[in-house]
């Protein structure tokens, strides 16, 4: 049984309204048109066309958050496909959140989802053992489903205890967020089974899927994994 509802095109305004005035902007149909194209991606079976992203980026971060609204571009009418939110380097994605489900509570869920993605880019976090930027990490499942996702250094020879340091994403940036993005986050992860690997305290190195949602065929995949 789906839970989805269909969204109105009202709906879909609002929510771009509100996506800007936490300083997102809209990209262009150019970007996304470049984009597809130096992926080489073929568009899988009932693509309905271009979707609205928008994007936040900020001249101090290598991050880039973006959302998929799954609305067509052109207006405000929502796709088949399924919204989703996702942080970059470049245009690597580092961290797919879950799809959201078009249920009463969608808009204030992504609304939630946007603030946590700008957040991660804003106050991205230094290493407490080296200094150094972290990297988002994210934890999947054999099935490419999100575990769990930190933040994480590597250097570990510049560790004082030669282990990888990990940052839970949230943690630097909880105290700032809205009870309502809180509740997003709170919500998803709890959805998550209860797979917590502790990379703390692991001698090996945690490895690092970096997975694309199965929507396209890429036929040069190392366009994505560089
Ligand atoms: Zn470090």
């Amino acid at each position: 049984m789906s839970h989805d509802t269909v969204l109105h095109s009202y709906q879909g305004k609002k929510l771009a309204q509100q996506i800007a005035r936490f300083g997102y902007t809209l990209v262009s149909k150019y970007q996304l048109q470049k984009e597809e194209t130096s992926l080489q991606l073929s568009p899988p079976r009932n693509q309905e066309g271009l979707k609205k992203h928008y994007s936040f980026k900020s001249p101090s971060s290598k991050l880039e958050a973006r959302l998929n609204t799954s609305m067509l571009i052109g207006g405000y009418s929502f796709s088949k496909n399924a919204p989703f939110g996702m942080l970059r380097v470049g245009n690597k994605r580092v961290l797919t959140l879950p799809s959201l489900r078009r249920s009463k509570y969608f808009v204030r869920n992504f609304l939630g989802m946007a603030e946590i993605l700008k957040a991660a880019v804003y106050y991205y976090p230094s290493c407490p053992g080296c200094g150094a930027h972290m990297q988002v990490h994210e934890v999947c499942n054999e099935d490419g489903r999100m575990m769990s996702v930190h933040w994480l250094c590597n250097n570990t020879s510049y560790h004082r205890d030669r282990n990888p340091i990990s940052i839970d994403l949230i943690k630097p940036f909880a105290a700032k967020l809205s009870k309502n993005a809180l509740r997003y986050w709170n919500r998803m992860m709890s959805k998550r089974t209860s797979y917590h690997k502790k990379i703390a305290g692991m001698k090996e190195k945690p490895r690092n899927i970096r997975h694309v949602r199965k929507e396209w065929d890429i036929a040069r995949p190392y366009n994505v994994t560089r």
